[in-house]
């Protein structure tokens, strides 16, 4: 069943929602998800908990119908396989209504924890839940004030160094670890962000030379310790 409007066409059309809205016919299966996602402006008409199918449109709660999370909001019918990450982005302003840690669906929505959810990180925050794999740069990025909470060597991604040293440049002594860093990808990104700490990183054998342009821009203070003509690289600059 399709909902046209019988004014401009639209289906799930909001601006002429009265002319083609009828609670008694409307199929709540098939329709629960463009409700939530067109017809916003209208929660309180067309809502219904024991009809709206939390199973296909939950995460379209969070994402549309924030405003309205007080009246929608049910943990125990809530799908957080699906919709943690949008609770997170969309209704962190509620986080302390809905947050419970061993709903919450680590692996998709970490995250969305670390780049909405910052200012309740006291709250959420678990090493051992938390997807590091996906979202240290996420961490770096964002919670770099708690930075010290859930510093870890071992748990840290290093394929995303590159967040450290652009976010956390100011924890840099605690963070370095040459062994680790990739430096691969992230030579240019010590360059760049972490000049000042330049005579504790360089290590010639190791900077991904193809990042000599970075050098070239952000480290001349230091030109006279990194120059080599026989590596430097001036493809890029
Ligand atoms: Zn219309």
């Amino acid at each position: 069943m399709t909902y046209t409007c019988p004014v401009c066409g639209k289906t799930f059309c909001s601006k002429h929602f009265e002319t083609w809205w009828n609670p008694k016919t409307f199929n709540y299966e098939s329709g629960s998800w463009s409700l939530a996602t067109y017809c916003s402006d209208h929660f309180d008409k067309w809502w219904d908990p024991n009809k709206f199918s939390w199973r296909k449109a939950s995460w379209r709660l969070a994402h549309c119908c924030p405003d309205y999370f007080d009246i929608w909001w049910d943990e125990n019918k809530y799908d957080w396989e699906e919709g943690s990450d949008d609770l997170a982005k969309y209704c962190s302003d509620h986080f302390d209504k809905w947050w419970d840690k061993s709903k919450f669906n680590w692996e998709e929505g970490s995250r969305e924890l670390a780049q909405y959810c910052s200012k309740y990180f006291d709250k959420w925050w678990n090493q051992l839940s938390f997807n590091w794999y996906d979202a240290s740069w996420a961490l770096a990025q964002y919670c770099y004030m708690h930075f010290d909470k859930w510093w870890n060597v071992d748990s840290f991604n290093w394929d995303q160094s590159s967040s450290l040293a652009q976010y956390c440049s100011q924890y840099f002594d605690i963070w370095w670890n040459p062994k680790r860093y990739d430096w691969l990808f992230s030579s240019a990104a010590l360059a760049k962000y972490c000049s000042q700490y330049f005579d504790i990183w360089w290590d010639e054998n190791k900077f991904d030379w193809d990042a000599s342009w970075a050098l070239a821009k952000y480290c001349s203070k230091q030109f006279l310790k990194w120059w080599n003509p026989d590596k430097y690289n001036a493809k890029y600059i």
